[in-house]
């Protein structure tokens, strides 16, 4: 009697461990396929010609690396190797215009120990930081004159990319209405930006024309030297922004659009795990990578520079030297 019964338990156990094992089996498959290098497809740009840009003479560009954290390239892009170690570099550019000055983004700030604290739980486990210098006192060295800065771009609010704030009191800080509501949604990813105190919000809206494949624009001087242009997907109201300069020195700034330069020059979107840490939308990621990917094929002058790529950084002078 006994025998009977337990002979179709033991059974039942074992059919179940095999199923347990093809399952986690075929999910293992699954996740090291989603790390495999897949080029993301691309239609040619249309427009033949680079937009219009008067940028005054003296308009500079400088790069303030703030720090850096230490992954590998298989999280940043599709086909990125395990063994490719990178610095992603933790920097805020800044634009001298003499209308007013900007940053784009602000690396790391002072209190970066507890900054890193609202990173996602998994992501703090596959990346460690290096801290450097907050960009408000790497200024501040240099006598920077604070009046002269009119804001701080975000091109989107993650905390990496807001921490250096504590560093600039009562500087504005400039958001599309996309990331403002992105931000006051509470949402996990924007827990830093919204424990700062006192942030002094501006928000634009883009009401100039389609730029270079996007469908609107914000040219923030009147005069096309820094224009701005929604690139939701990593984040609702992610923006690049493009800066020109008087030497006809062409960027654009991507932000987190891409996490390293080989998601533009394949083109290739990042691995689905680190889509998923972060909460992107595929879609429009996919659609944003794809214009960029367009606009540098046709435009291989423009420097392309993701907000954490050492070489892209490596590229602009560390301030308080300049480009022209
Ligand atoms: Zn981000």
């Amino acid at each position: 009697m006994l025998y009977s019964v337990a002979r179709p338990h033991g059974f039942l156990v074992k059919k179940a461990l095999i199923v347990i094992g093809i399952l986690a089996l075929a999910g293992f498959i699954a996740l090291a396929w989603s790390f495999s290098g897949a080029v993301l497809p691309y239609q040619p740009l249309q427009s033949s010609e680079l937009p219009i840009a008067s940028p005054p003479a003296g308009m500079t560009l400088s790069a303030i690396t703030t720090g850096s954290m230490g992954s590998k390239a298989l999280f940043a892009f599709r086909g990125g190797g395990f063994g490719d170690t990178r610095d992603f570099t933790m920097t805020a550019f800044l634009v001298h215009h003499p209308k007013g000055d900007l940053l784009i983004d602000t690396g790391f700030g002072r209190d970066l120990d507890e900054h890193a604290k609202t990173m996602p739980w998994l992501m703090r486990q596959l990346a460690s930081y290096k801290k450097g210098t907050a960009v408000g006192d790497q200024l501040a060295s240099h006598d920077y004159p604070m009046s002269q800065l009119a804001g701080v771009i975000l091109t989107h609010a993650h905390w990496d990319h807001v921490s250096g704030l504590d560093s600039l009191p009562g500087v504005k800080v400039w958001v599309s209405q996309a990331e403002k509501t992105f931000i006051d949604s509470r949402a996990s990813m924007t827990e830093l930006i919204n424990r700062l105190p006192n942030i002094n919000y501006r928000e634009y809206a883009f009401n100039g024309p389609p730029y270079l494949g996007f469908s609107s624009s914000y040219d923030v001087w009147g005069d096309g030297s820094v224009v701005l242009v929604p690139a939701p997907g990593h984040t609702p109201g992610s923006i690049i922004a493009f800066v020109n300069l008087p030497t006809g020195a062409r960027y654009a700034f991507l932000g987190d659009l891409v996490w390293q330069n080989e998601g533009i020059d394949l083109p290739a979107e990042k691995p689905w795990l680190s889509r998923r840490l972060v909460g992107e939308n595929d879609d429009e990621v996919r659609d944003n990578i794809a214009r960029m990917a367009a606009i540098h094929k046709r435009f291989p002058d423009m420097h392309m520079i993701p907000a954490h790529d050492a070489r892209a950084a490596a590229s602009i002078p560390q301030y308080p030297a300049v480009a022209h």
